[in-house]
């Protein structure tokens, strides 16, 4: 049994109420029309959803990944592409909470506080993807500015956001471990955008690659120390993982059973609910049972990282399994809940399509599933 804080529970229960009465009914247009959604950004403003991991004495809550894990679940329930926002925007503020001067809080944190200003994670290139070792994107010191070159690509929330958190390299380090990361800010001279990708889910959720061609990155723009991004982002990254893609996995899985187990009992089939029929109730328990192991594993992991338990080896292989975990489920409760509502699961007008093509995505995104169970095979085996 996870023992969840009160203030958990009274965040999740807030948040259940807003994605239940405000954004599940916009859902479905949402991903008809891809069109970004402004009015949940002013929904996030209002009640704080997009600074919570900010500390308190900048105007935000101060969560815990826990209490993350939750908002983002709630809210993938009815929308995940609504959830990705809250996602993004709160990654930046964790890696700059972990490693931004007194100076760089003090100058992006104020605007963040405002709670409508939205960022996104940059570390994807043509080709580096898997292998982020391998990116070129490349930035020089010239006075008080890095001028930076190269593309990023599938970049979720691009064309919306107001902060970038780019990875590059910076000229004249060669070892190729040798990464680091800067807040790029919208409007950098030299710095554009790609056109917007069309996705097969995430609807909504703008992608589209940034081209930095000489672009002028303020020298104070760099977090951490030159070459040291990967030390950065290894410091969050296992919270970022559980908060973003397992949490969005879990929350698809549970919206997509919530549907199906209405439809069961209101649907007939030969005179009687289809929730009747033995075939279905197993589709019901398996789809219940998978849902109830991601749940206990993502929290228990959550909590291990918010109590600062467990080796670091313990809870990378927990993070791996758990993103592996939920978003295998998430696609497989989403396809059998499309199976359960029959015809009418692979009809637009039933949210169970959509909540299947959502949930393919986070088999790839934020390390693929591959990569996870590299990440833990290695682990177990004690290899670099
Ligand atoms: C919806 C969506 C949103 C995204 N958002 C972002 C974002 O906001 N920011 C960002 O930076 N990136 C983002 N990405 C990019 C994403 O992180 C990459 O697509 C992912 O890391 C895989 O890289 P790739 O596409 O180059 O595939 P590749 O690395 O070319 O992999 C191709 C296939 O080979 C497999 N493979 C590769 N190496 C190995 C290995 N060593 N062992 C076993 N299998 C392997 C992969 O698992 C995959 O099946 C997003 C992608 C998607 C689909």
């Amino acid at each position: 049994m996870i023992d969840f804080t009160e203030e958990q529970l009274m965040i999740r229960d807030a948040t259940r109420r807003l994605a239940t009465e405000k954004i599940a009914p916009r859902a479905a247009e949402i991903d008809e029309t891809d069109e970004f959604p402004w009015d949940i950004v002013e929904l996030y403003k209002e009640v704080g959803t997009l600074k919570l991991v900010l500390p308190e004495e900048y105007g935000g809550v101060g969560a815990d990944t826990t209490t993350l894990c939750l908002v983002i679940e709630e809210i993938a329930r009815v929308s995940a592409s609504c959830s990705s926002i809250v996602f993004s925007t709160e990654s930046l503020i964790h890696i700059l909470l972990q490693a931004a001067t007194q100076e760089q809080k003090d100058r992006f944190f104020p605007r963040l506080s405002e709670g409508d200003k939205i960022s996104c994670f940059a570390l994807t290139e043509p080709n580096a993807g898997s292998d982020a070792n391998a990116i070129s994107t490349n930035a020089t010191l010239d006075g008080d500015y890095y001028v930076m070159n190269g593309r990023k690509t599938f970049i979720s929330n691009a064309i919306v956001s107001d902060f970038y958190l780019v990875f590059s390299r910076i000229k004249g380090q060669k070892k190729k471990s040798e990464i680091s990361v800067f807040v790029v800010e919208k409007g950098t001279p030299g710095f554009t955008m790609g056109k917007k990708e069309n996705k097969m889910g995430l609807r909504g959720s703008p992608m589209a690659d940034l081209i930095f061609e000489d672009a002028m990155v303020p020298k104070g723009n760099i977090v951490g120390a030159e070459g040291e991004g990967w030390k950065t982002l290894a410091q969050v990254a296992n919270q970022m993982r559980l908060y973003g893609a397992s949490s969005m996995a879990l929350g698809i899985s549970q919206g997509a059973f919530d549907y199906a187990i209405g439809y069961a009992k209101e649907r007939y089939a030969f005179g009687k609910p289809i929730a009747s029929l033995q075939a279905i109730q197993f589709m019901l328990a398996d789809m219940y049972m998978a849902n109830a192991a991601v749940r206990s594993i993502l929290y228990q992991t959550a909590q291990m990282i918010d109590r600062q338990q467990g080796s670091v080896k313990e809870i990378g292989s927990l993070v791996s399994t758990s993103k592996c975990l939920a978003s295998d489920t998430a696609v497989r409760v989403a396809t059998d809940a499309v199976q359960v509502l029959g015809g009418y699961g692979y009809i637009k007008d039933y949210p169970v399509e959509r909540m299947m093509r959502d949930a393919k995505a986070i088999q790839i995104f934020d390390g693929t599933n591959q990569i996870q169970r590299v990440v833990v095979a290695r682990n177990l085996l004690g290899m670099k």
